[in-house]
């Protein structure tokens, strides 16, 4: 605030004129007046939104000083005005204007408005956690479900996962508009904006030609994360992936094209056509969005945590983390040091590294956090032992993202992806695929510890599935990840070749490997393909480095194309019951919490 002081000069008092008579002798001069009152003005400079002058300006203020404290008191002030710059409102946008009369929604949209669930009423979730295990299919929460209840000393078919025990259970539907069997990037689009789309495009609708920038503008899907912060809800993504991989991206980028991590992964008609690298979208967030949707108010995502650091750091040695595994960590050729423009736009918030700084994180004072533990995407649950700096566990993520994220009143939304079990999978090795699937479990487990199911509505379920099977007549509590042993026997049984199985296989994939104890399934790819029949008499397949049989040779084991699980507790839980359009998981969110109404009631319209 600027003051600026007037003086108003004491009048002294004129001698007084009179007829008749002569004039008297001039009288002795009067003492001195006091001095007069200052008078005071004071000049405020008014931000964009300020109720009398919408477009910013400046608010004058004038009066006397009575206290002649040299300041102007809110009682002293008498006169006020303002001098505005022009405005003119921006027009209220409907948020899912452009998407409204896409059947994909509104279908969905009709299947959430006709289902009941007993005393729900829209808008009863404060609170959404959205849990994607990539590359979960049922398969494979049956085998993990298993897994773990063997490591516990059970059977282990008796045993239930955490989110097992959820009240409510349904199906998804999983293909892509232009696939049978799809991808993580038009999956979780469909997931995070209620609309199905094509493979391999992040965040736009089916109208995009795939790597096509020219293509994005007037297809872009606005999201359950993007709804949740204008409604003023805090929000976070966490993954064990890259940040910038297809499914944490599907909460927060518009891209053609799912592989633009960085700008060195883009082609340069993209860049000249204006289009922006996922990695900076994420760290302008809060701009594009207020620049896409005017007259919205964000503060930005809350809380990133995952992997991915090359997107963010420029191609440069010099840039390299401290625990940098790669002689040059960044891949960005346009010089840009976005952890440093983070820390830019959030001053108060906390860019991490490794698990020294993911410890002192303290969820209490902390608004915003970047965490980003790997060049690349995080270590497999089973590996984390072996990571140069340390790195948080899934569940350890989720925690403190819930103790961030709950200092706010008007709730929050979180998506917590477990990526990895899509990447084992890939590597056709089960062992990392279910430890990190059981890993999702005690997140969800904790989630469900630290939130109240009155008000918080948590989702479980994979963007698709995988070509994994669980095969044979293994007898009772036979190791899932061993050989079958029949009823009755306790020695392998054999196949027509006379060679003995394991359970678990692969429909396609890289196929054999036996690296014993080795807890990186990506190891696997540093050997040629070797598919079909092994004789696996003298093999242990129960070792983290065993990787299983697959049939038909692929340097990388394929999605499968069936339904997926959504397992769902809390307000409009029962939402997700019978088998999905998988976009409609979104609706089932929209409802709960009243987003896109929530959403557009904060649209400020001066
Ligand atoms: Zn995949």
């Amino acid at each position: 605030m600027k003051h600026f002081k007037v003086a108003i000069l004491s009048a002294a008092i004129a001698g007084l004129t009179a007829c008749g008579g002569d004039d008297g002798r001039n009288g002795a001069n009067g003492s001195n007046g006091s001095d007069g009152l200052n008078s005071l003005i004071t000049q405020t400079q008014l931000p964009v939104g300020d109720s009398n002058c919408p477009g910013g300006g400046v608010q004058f203020d004038s009066g006397a000083d009575s206290d002649s404290n040299g300041s102007l008191e809110s009682s002293e002030i008498t006169d006020t005005t303002f001098t505005c710059e022009p405005f003119t409102a921006p027009e209220q946008i409907d948020l899912i204007g452009n998407t409204k009369d896409n059947v994909w929604f509104s279908e969905a949209q009709a299947r959430v408005a006709a289902a009941t669930q007993p005393n729900l009423t829209r808008g009863a979730a404060k609170n959404v956690i959205l849990f994607v295990g990539d590359g979960m299919g049922i398969s494979t929460v049956t085998a993990a479900r298993i897994l773990e209840g063997q490591l516990n000393g059970k059977s282990g078919e008796e045993h239930n996962l955490s989110f097992d025990l959820f009240p409510y259970t349904g199906l998804a539907k999983t293909y892509n508009v232009d696939a049978q069997t799809p991808d993580s990037a038009g999956t979780m689009s469909a997931i995070m904006s209620g609309v199905k789309t094509d493979v391999g495009v992040i965040g736009v609708n089916e109208n995009i030609v795939r790597g096509d920038c020219t293509t994005v503008a007037g297809n872009e899907l606005v999201t359950a994360l993007e709804l949740a912060e204008i409604a003023g809800k805090s929000t976070g993504v966490l993954s064990t992936a890259r940040i910038t991989h297809a499914t944490p991206a599907a909460t927060y980028a518009k891209s053609a094209d799912r592989d633009w991590e960085d700008d060195g992964d883009m082609p340069a008609a993209a860049k000249t056509a204006g289009c922006e690298d996922i990695a900076s979208q994420l760290v302008n967030f809060e701009p594009n969005l207020e620049a896409r949707i005017a007259g919205i108010n964000v503060d930005g995502i809350d809380v990133v945590m995952g992997g991915g650091r090359r997107s963010f750091l420029p191609k440069d040695a010099a840039f390299n983390s401290p625990d940098a595994v790669s002689s040059v960590e960044g891949d960005r050729t346009d010089g840009r040091d976005l952890t440093a423009e983070w820390k830019t736009r959030y001053p108060a918030g906390n860019y991490i590294f490794d698990k020294t700084g993911f410890n002192a994180i303290n969820t209490e004072t902390t608004t915003k956090v970047l965490g980003l533990f790997n060049e690349s995407h995080m270590q497999y649950e089973a590996d984390r032992k072996n990571d140069v700096a340390g790195e948080p566990s899934l569940r350890d993520m989720t925690e403190k993202a819930i103790k961030v994220l709950d200092n706010n009143d008007k709730g929050f939304f979180l998506m917590v992806e477990a990526g990895r079990i899509d990447h084992a999978h890939h590597a056709g090795n089960a062992y990392n695929a279910l430890t990190d699937a059981v890993e999702l479990s005690e997140a969800v487990a904790k989630a469900v510890e630290l939130t109240n199911s009155e008000d918080t509505l948590i989702i479980v379920t994979a963007d698709h599935s995988h070509v994994f099977t669980i095969a044979g007549y293994p007898k009772r509590g036979n190791p899932i990840l061993g050989k079958v042993v029949s009823i009755g026997s306790n020695s392998p049984a054999l196949a027509a070749d006379g060679m003995p199985y394991t359970t678990l296989g692969y429909t396609n994939g890289l196929g054999f490997r036996d690296l014993g104890d080795e807890t990186d399934a990506d190891e696997g790819y540093n050997y040629a393909i070797d598919a079909g029949r092994q004789d696996l008499l003298l093999v242990d397949t129960q070792s983290p480095g065993f990787h299983q049989e697959a049939l038909i040779p692929i340097d990388s084991e394929t999605h499968a194309g069936e339904d997926v699980g959504i397992y769902a507790k809390g307000p409009g839980a029962a939402l997700v019951s019978g088998t999905n359009e998988q976009n409609v998981i979104f609706h089932v969110m929209d409802y709960a919490a009243d987003l896109v109404n929530k959403a557009n009631s904060k649209q400020v319209a001066p």
